[in-house]
């Protein structure tokens, strides 16, 4: 990552046009009351394994060897409804991690985080602080899209949690972004509201963590939303700027 990167001077809010939902448009993230019915429609599926557990990637200290023991997994049901595991991409050796919380559907189509318009939307962000992704590592707390786009359950956060806690083990970032409610509160607190916390930074174990909204979220509500999320990655980039000059 270059310490001389320039940072675009050209606004990111006259960028993102392409991106809004247009009025009319149902949101990106379709409502949760969807759940029951996709539930009654979804296919049973294979039998399920054993739950992960914490210790199960331990002794892996590659990420594409992890990557290859996660593909299969089916520890828990989202993977019976998922056309596969999306496992995250970008720099293996990247100081900053994006986490959000689970793949959509064109996440689950390609395989790839974070590259529909919510994708498109972070991509912008990073190249409004001079990063662009291969500079950094983006995955999410649950690598199986939940039916509908709904919220992963806690169940469900449980049995994925430790594929991304390998990942940061052998990443060792030293910022980790949090995108939105449900990777902040499986991250640093329960307690953690983004409308309330947003913007402020939390240090676990040497790691730098930063609260901020889901991209998606940002989409939904651009009035409310865009320039505290703008104001974000710049408090990333400062951040990430003084600890690479050692303040
Ligand atoms: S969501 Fe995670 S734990 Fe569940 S099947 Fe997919 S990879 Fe495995």
């Amino acid at each position: 990552m270059s310490d001389s990167i320039k940072i675009e001077q050209r606004s990111l809010f006259d960028s993102l046009d392409g991106l809004r939902v247009p009025k009319g448009q149902a949101s990106l993230f379709p409502i949760v009351e969807e759940q029951a019915a996709d539930k009654a429609a979804s296919p049973a599926g294979p039998p399920l394994l054993e739950p992960s557990r914490e210790n199960e990637w331990a002794g892996i200290d590659d990420l594409d060897e992890l990557k290859r023991r996660i593909l299969p997994c089916r520890a828990c049901v989202l993977r019976s409804g998922a056309k596969g595991v999306v496992f995250g991409e970008g720099n293996p050796r990247a100081g900053i991690m994006f986490i959000g919380e689970g793949p959509g559907q064109t996440e689950d189509e390609t395989g790839r985080p974070f590259v529909g318009r919510a994708g498109q939307l972070l991509d912008r962000a990073l190249r409004f602080i001079g990063f662009s992704r291969e500079d950094v590592f983006i995955a999410n707390i649950v690598k199986c899209r939940p039916p509908n786009n709904r919220l992963p359950l806690p169940p469900e956060v449980e049995a994925c949690l430790p594929h991304l806690k390998a990942q940061m083990r052998i990443i060792k970032p030293r910022v980790v972004v949090l995108l939105g409610a449900l990777s902040s509160q499986t991250l640093i607190n329960p307690a953690i509201r983004v409308t309330k916390d947003r913007g402020k930074w939390f240090t676990r174990e040497g790691v730098e963590y930063l609260v901020t909204y889901h991209p998606a979220a940002v989409l939904r509500d651009e009035a409310n939303k865009m320039k505290d999320f703008i104001g974000d990655m710049r408090s990333l980039r400062e951040k990430w700027d003084k600890i690479q000059s050692g303040r």
